[in-house]
């Protein structure tokens, strides 16, 4: 079984194939971040305008990685949502004239169960599962009975980890996407500020770091009006670790109420060597929870991802047809 994934969501073009939803047999991926870095953030026009350029040159050298030609593919999945609308559209128009050309099945998929979909590029899933996602614009912890289905039973209520990551770094004039540069400043410095956790209500397993995200930036505006500095390390791993310790926690609670076999880690901020480092840890006295967490290059955004969903929506009888529009608000728990 072959499947070609297509990825345009945010500031990517990325195309994949995979061999039975789990070897990767190309995987290219066009950044468009120096061009939307000058701006400190992605640009909706710009990215379109990219993801139009780039789009066949991505097929084709997919394609080429992997010695396919499009007649041999089975299916082609696509990201159909949540993402920016106009990004999205150029990869589901592409994905459907492929499709309609060729005659080949149209699997629509949603970007986050792509993000948890990169694990089972490294291991086999088991059930029922828990997945932590940590991305640009989600944090939710993901309950799975079963492949392809998915329960978010808790979530942000502001921002996404990834988001308060990109504005803390903005504070300390870190260049755009500021995770890595967080993530490396944190390991030269130490938790010294006692910024707040944001737990909410007992019990609960939604996620806030909007009040964090303020607390950086209340802590830098009022050292400055006092003339002093804090070191920019010891400002990134207090807030590094304020962040880790409540995703680590609250991961822990719920494997632990819902009695998992495994925990999945998974979006762009899955690649923030502390955040690794602290779940290994929790993990390791627990013998009966199997940790996976995916290589850098398919924590953020990819296509192989998107095919490998794709692959178990493919399975599950999931198609779509020419009508297939970008739903840049689409529902994770909508396909289950
Ligand atoms: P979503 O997946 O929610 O639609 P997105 O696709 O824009 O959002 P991803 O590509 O999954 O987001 O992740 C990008 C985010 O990951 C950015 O906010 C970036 O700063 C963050 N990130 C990347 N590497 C690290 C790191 N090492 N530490 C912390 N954050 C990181
Ligand atoms: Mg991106
Ligand atoms: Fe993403």
């Amino acid at each position: 079984q072959w499947i070609m994934g297509i990825e345009t969501s945010c500031d990517e073009t990325a195309v994949a194939i995979i061999k039975n939803g789990r070897e990767i047999a190309a995987n290219v991926v066009a950044s468009q971040i120096e061009s939307h870095k000058r701006f400190g953030g992605v640009v909706p026009e710009i990215a379109s305008r990219h993801h139009v350029e780039q789009m066949t040159i991505v097929i084709e050298e997919a394609l080429k990685e992997a010695n396919l030609t499009l007649p041999e593919l089975d299916a082609i999945a696509v990201t159909e949502g949540p993402g920016l609308v106009g990004a999205l559209l150029i990869g589901v128009n592409a994905a459907k004239a492929l499709a309609f050309a060729h005659n080949i099945p149209l699997v629509p998929v949603h970007h986050i169960a792509g993000h948890i979909y990169a694990n089972r590029l490294v291991k086999e899933l088991t059930f029922p599962l828990l997945s932590l996602v940590v991305s640009g614009g989600h944090t939710e912890l993901v309950y799975m009975k079963e492949q392809g289905h998915f329960e978010v039973i808790g979530e942000t209520r502001d921002d996404a980890a990834g988001e308060a990551y990109d504005k803390v770094a903005r504070t300390l004039k870190l260049p755009y996407p500021g995770g890595p540069h967080i993530d490396r400043l944190a390991q030269e410095g130490s938790d010294t500020l006692n910024l707040p956790r944001a737990w909410l209500e007992e019990g609960s397993y939604d996620f806030s770091f909007s009040g964090l995200k303020s607390a950086v930036i209340n802590t830098v505006h009022n050292a400055e009006q006092r003339g002093e500095t804090i070191a920019p390390e010891d400002l990134a791993a207090s807030f590094q670790e304020s962040v880790i310790e409540v995703l680590v926690k609250k991961t822990v609670k719920a494997t632990e109420e819902y009695k998992v076999k495994q925990v999945l880690l998974a979006g762009g901020v899955a690649a923030n060597k502390g955040l690794r480092k602290a779940l290994e840890e929790a993990f390791s006295t627990k013998a009966e929870i199997d940790l996976v967490i995916p290589p850098l290059n398919l924590c953020t955004d990819n296509a192989a991802m998107i095919a490998a969903a794709g692959s178990i929506m493919f399975e599950k009888g999931i198609r779509a047809d020419l009508s297939l529009n970008a739903n840049p608000g689409l529902d994770i728990e909508l396909y289950n």
